[in-house]
Parts: structure tokens; C-alpha cells; sequence
């Protein structure tokens, strides 16, 4: 069972400054519920959503000894109009970030480490064009001092997921959008999942 979801923002340059934030100097965590987690091919919004954004995450798992046990694909989905609402005021984000159905998840695959998959390229397409394509190695803090900092300062668990952050290129999802993701290269298509976004 995955009990918490440890997610970090402004992980990529490009992201943070297309939302108009600066480069942070240490990691940037905020927390959904392990109860967001839906893994199956739909997105469901939520009705009470004005504007939820996808933001293509590459995700890791952590097994009992607390290391990285297999990668994922993750959609960190944000209801960005509430969350510039809250970033405005200083509040929390749970609410834009944390609501039911807020982490769809592909498969988690195992049998690599960081350095086998550093060179991959990260990709989502949405109804067949290109939104999100970053090198993984692209990301600030990369998945091994982003895990040294979440078990130095959180309740870490087995089978925990952390996701790692967003590149450029977040918008916003539709009813009836179909999601593409993939994490791979022209000779290499490791990890791919497909979304469909009903209402
Ligand atoms: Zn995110």
C-alpha cells in the first residue's frame, strides 16, 4: 500500500520560470494524500475544478529499506487556479493539489537505477502533440538527494512514491483529452502509459 505521496515543485529551470518562480537552492515538498492515487487509464476532474493542470512527473518508489525500488510515470495533477489563489495569500496547497483523483499512476517498473535512466527523455503528449520533453538529468535536484532529503526530515515509508517534479509546458486538461506518456529514448521505449480524461 503507498501510504504518502512526497512531491517537489520548481525541480526543473524551465517550469519554475514559466509559473514565475525563482530556482529554489534546497528541495521544494509538498504532500498529496497516498489516497490520490488512481492507476488505471482514466483521469476523472473533479466537477468542482475551474482549471486542473497536468504536470508529467517522473515517479520512484521506495522499498522497506527505503531505496529506490522502481520508476513510474506519474500525472501531478493542480487545480492551478486555486493554487494561485492560495500561493497568493500564503496558504497551503492541499486543496489544489491533493483532491480525489489528483495522482493518476502508470505501471512502477524495476531493474534500473538512477544512473540507467538519467539519459531518458520524458514525454507527454496530449491528443497527439508534443507538451512536455525534458532529459530527466534536466531536473535540480535529481531522485538520489531528493530521497537523502525526504529520510532526513519525513516519516518516509515502505512503498512510499516521491515524484520529482515537472518540466515546462503545463496547461490545461480537458474532458476528452488522451494523454501519452512515455519515458525512453528513439531506441529505447522503457516506460509508456495512456490516459483518457472523462468528466
Ligand atoms: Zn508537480
Amino acid at each position: 500500500m503507498i501510504r504518502n505521496i512526497w512531491a517537489v515543485g520548481r525541480n526543473y529551470a524551465d517550469h519554475a520560470h514559466e509559473l514565475g518562480n525563482t530556482v529554489p537552492t534546497s528541495p521544494l515538498f509538498f504532500l498529496k494524500s497516498g489516497a490520490c492515487l488512481t492507476q488505471d487509464n482514466s483521469i476523472r476532474l473533479p466537477n468542482w475544478a475551474l482549471d486542473c493542470h497536468f504536470e508529467l512527473e517522473l515517479a520512484f518508489q521506495v522499498n522497506s529499506l527505503l531505496e529506490i525500488q522502481s520508476w513510474g510515470l506519474a500525472v501531478d495533477l493542480t487545480e492551478r487556479k486555486l493554487q494561485n489563489e492560495l500561493k497568493s495569500k500564503g496558504q497551503p496547497w492541499t486543496l489544489a493539489k491533493s483532491f480525489i483523483g489528483a495522482c493518476p499512476l502508470s505501471e512502477l517498473k524495476s531493474g534500473r537505477n538512477w544512473e540507467q535512466i538519467r539519459d531518458l527523455v520524458l514525454e507527454l503528449k496530449i491528443n497527439g502533440q508534443t507538451r512536455q520533453r525534458a532529459h530527466v538529468r534536466e531536473m535540480i535536484f535529481n531522485p538520489l538527494v531528493l530521497l537523502d532529503f525526504v529520510k532526513i526530515h519525513f516519516p518516509l515509508c515502505d512503498q512510499d512514491l516521491i515524484l520529482t517534479g515537472t518540466p515546462a509546458g503545463v496547461g490545461s486538461l480537458q474532458s476528452g483529452d488522451f494523454l501519452e506518456a512515455s519515458l525512453g529514448s528513439s531506441s529505447d521505449h522503457w516506460l509508456q502509459h495512456q490516459w483518457h480524461v472523462s468528466s
